[in-house]
């Protein structure tokens, strides 16, 4: 579709923001829509130039942004209403245009949560395991304690760190959840059933993609679905590992794509169908 007096412009903040596939996603849904809406990147190359960038977007008539690394906790001030999940979370990816400002959303876990339903996953009830304690898997945690997971077995290199998401969850749930433990606790884990794993740390990520952050195979007799967050490569060494142990695993392209389908939802008012949203991750998958 041309751009025209009336094409409405979303947009990625964020640095690097080159590598992303937000445009691929946003474009080819808007495209498909009929809509008359444009994506692109915009590099905020330092912390110093958000607030201009914010209030820019705001008076240049933007509609929507999405908000990357290693923006998208900084960017919460210059809001001008904030999601009690983002709220909760303490990290937003996704910026709505309202009356005098933008209001702050976090879809990278309704995202993630919408990936594992559509891949058959079913959480409630059961006993996840997460590995890593990093923005990312505090943002897992949060989101398996509101879907009324069972226990939450949260390993990490550095147990400081896990003790830290797991106090705070806890805390804002009143109940124990989230159980951290080192990274080394992987033997310990009580046998006799197998576990839904969230590998949600760097390692295995390109330019490494021989890393994985458990070795050991007889880890991988006790993964019932590995979920690992990383989508490039595309089959990482943990998800191989998985499968090779009977296991069913899955990458994080899905819940990359959904958080853009939900910010999306949330620009333009209208729901995206399930076959578009197939489209764009084909299209993504391509270029992955
Ligand atoms: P952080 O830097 O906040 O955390 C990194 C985590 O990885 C920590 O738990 C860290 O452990 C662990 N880690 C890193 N290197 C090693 C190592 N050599 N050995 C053991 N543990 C290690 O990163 P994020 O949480 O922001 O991101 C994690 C991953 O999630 C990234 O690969 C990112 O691309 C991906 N991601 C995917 C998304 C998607 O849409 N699919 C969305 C967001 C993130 P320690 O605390 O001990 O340092």
């Amino acid at each position: 579709m041309d751009i025209g007096g009336n094409t409405r412009i979303c947009g990625l903040i964020g640095n690097p923001v080159e590598h992303s596939k937000s445009p691929l996603i946003h474009n080819t849904i808007a495209d498909a829509m009929g809509e008359d809406l444009k994506y692109v990147l915009f590099r905020v190359d330092e912390k110093a130039q958000l607030e201009a960038a914010i209030k820019g977007a705001y008076a240049l008539n933007i509609q929507g942004l999405n908000i990357t690394v290693p923006y998208k906790s900084d960017v919460i001030p210059f809001l001008k209403e904030l999601d009690p999940l983002a709220e909760r979370i303490g990290a937003v990816n996704t910026l709505v245009r309202i009356e005098g400002g933008f209001k702050g959303f976090n879809t990278d876990m309704p995202g993630l949560y919408r990936a594992l339903s559509e891949d058959g996953v079913k959480i409630e009830g059961e006993d996840v395991v997460v590995l890593g304690a990093g923005g990312a898997a505090r943002a897992v945690c949060m989101m398996l304690a509101e879907r009324n997971v069972g226990r939450v077995f949260l390993l990490n290199r550095t147990i400081e760190r896990a003790e830290a998401v797991a106090n705070e969850i806890n805390g804002l749930h009143d109940a124990k959840i989230i159980f951290p433990k080192v990274l080394d606790w992987y033997k310990d884990i009580p046998e006799g059933k197998k576990y839904i794993v969230i590998q949600a740390t760097s390692v295995g990520m390109v330019p490494h993609p021989e890393g994985v952050i458990i070795e050991d195979e007889g880890f991988y007799n006790k993964v019932s679905v590995g979920y690992d967050i990383i989508f490039n490569p595309r089959e990482t060494r943990f998800m191989k590992l998985v499968k090779a142990h009977g296991g069913e695993a899955y990458n994080g392209a899905k819940m990359l794509l959904y958080q853009g389908v939900i910010a999306h939802e949330l620009w333009t008012g209208i729901p995206v169908p399930f076959a578009l949203a197939a489209k764009a991750y084909e299209k993504m998958y391509g270029e992955v």
